[in-house]
């Protein structure tokens, strides 16, 4: 498994070390503001285990963490009142993905047209 950076922004985030923008917590997923907004709404769903990327998740982490971490991104949808009108998640991935904050977040982007998916390289 690729090893865990304690020191990663969201992990100081979790341990209460930074503040976030809540939007909603349970025993096992946390949302809160993207520090960088990208869209009128932008707000990131992590699990709460030490998790590097997607991959990681899905090799180690349990079902229930699985199915509670895909569930609180739709939830954090509804809870920015995105659902009706359309929202994008994306979840980036190691070095083409660029992944900057080593522990898995879903991005979720809304409030808006977010035009094309993305751009061609
Ligand atoms: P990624 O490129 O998928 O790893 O995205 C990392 C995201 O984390 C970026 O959108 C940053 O704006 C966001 N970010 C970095 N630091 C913080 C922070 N302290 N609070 C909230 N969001 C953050």
């Amino acid at each position: 498994m690729l090893e865990y950076d304690d020191n990663n922004v969201f992990a100081k985030i979790l341990n209460k070390e930074l503040p976030c923008k809540k939007v909603n917590e349970d025993e096992k997923n946390l949302c809160f503001e993207d520090i960088n907004k990208q869209a009128p709404v932008h707000v990131l769903t992590i699990p709460k285990g030490k998790y590097t990327n997607l991959e990681t998740f899905v090799e180690n982490a349990s079902n229930e963490e699985i199915v509670t971490f895909i569930k609180t991104i739709v939830k954090s949808a509804r809870d920015m009142g995105v659902l009706s009108s359309g929202y994008r998640v994306i979840i980036n991935s190691g070095g083409d993905g660029n992944q900057e904050v080593p522990h898995l977040h879903a991005h979720v982007l809304g409030g808006g047209n977010l035009g094309p998916m993305i751009t061609k390289t």
